[in-house]
């Protein structure tokens, strides 16, 4: 069976490694930080992706991610088992969200090479780790659609899963970068809108959306704090807002797993049969 496999390798791994160490249990959309690794240089692979695992060890619990038992395993430069063990992945328990998209959104297209430079970005994995924590938060509001949300448009599954948080925030608030980096995508798409991508180093991502105007430059690097945009209402968006991602090997994680924003009073209780403004 399987799972006697998994625990045979985790012996043998544990034998030859225990410097390794990684929690027991996890949420979906959680970022699991394996301890341990500190030159960086080995490589890890969870729920069938295979990333580099740096000396921050970072690896990406997806939301979509059926709840259930995973080994995470760790290999070397040359492929070879260091390291093996099984998480548990809980249930996160996501909400359900109906949006009532208007005939404009949902006649809305991506833009030639836009889904493309957006993947080309969320893959982007450099050498030079720029994030440092405490991340800070992009604008000063509250949160009224969190991460992990199932998408129903009209009372009917989308399909679509929110990559991460909206923010209350009004039209034209500044829009400052969470943490250092560089900024690798500048552009006003169809879908996401006015779209500043920066990345943090070693595969950390984060995106900011339906921005009103552009402030950032691509090639540019920003410290955390930076103003790289307003926030607007551009591309699949009913209203102002700032739709904020954070991304581990091109998987968007739980955002307030690293900063606490607090539910707005209104917006804070998803439900089935309600329509919200945002996207
Ligand atoms: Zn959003």
């Amino acid at each position: 069976m399987a799972n006697s496999k998994v625990f045979l390798l985790t012996l043998l791994a544990l034998a030859a490694d225990p410097a390794f160490r990684v929690p027991a249990a996890v949420d979906q959309g959680d970022t699991i930080r394996v301890a341990g690794n500190p030159n960086g240089e080995a490589y890890v692979t969870f729920a069938q992706k295979k990333l580099r695992l740096f000396a921050d060890g970072l690896v990406p619990v997806p939301a979509i991610l059926a709840p259930g038992k995973y080994p995470l395993t760790i290999a070397d430069k040359q492929g070879k088992p260091l390291f093996t063990q099984i998480i548990d992945v809980r249930d996160a328990k996501f909400p359900i969200q109906n949006i009532a998209p208007t005939k404009a959104m949902s006649s809305l297209k991506p833009a030639p090479g836009e889904v493309e430079s957006i993947q080309a970005f969320l893959n982007t994995v450099s050498e030079t780790r720029y994030w440092s924590e405490p991340f800070r938060a992009p604008t000063p509001q509250c949160m009224n659609s969190p991460y992990g949300v199932q998408r129903y448009y009209h009372g009917k599954p989308s399909g679509n899963f929110h990559r991460g948080l909206d923010l209350r925030s009004p039209m034209g608030t500044p829009v400052k970068a969470t943490a250092a980096g560089m900024v690798r995508l500048a552009h006003q798409w169809n879908y996401t809108g006015g779209t500043v991508g920066i990345d943090h180093g070693q595969g950390f991502t984060s995106m900011y959306l339906h921005l009103s105007k552009i402030e950032a430059k691509e090639g540019a690097t920003v410290q955390a704090g930076d103003v790289v945009g307003y926030v607007g209402s551009t591309g699949f968006a009913t209203g102002p807002h700032l739709h904020w991602g954070l991304f581990v090997g091109g998987i968007a994680i739980n955002p307030q797993k690293w900063i606490a924003i607090p539910a707005c009073a209104a917006g804070a209780k998803p439900a089935r049969k309600r329509t919200k403004k945002r996207g």
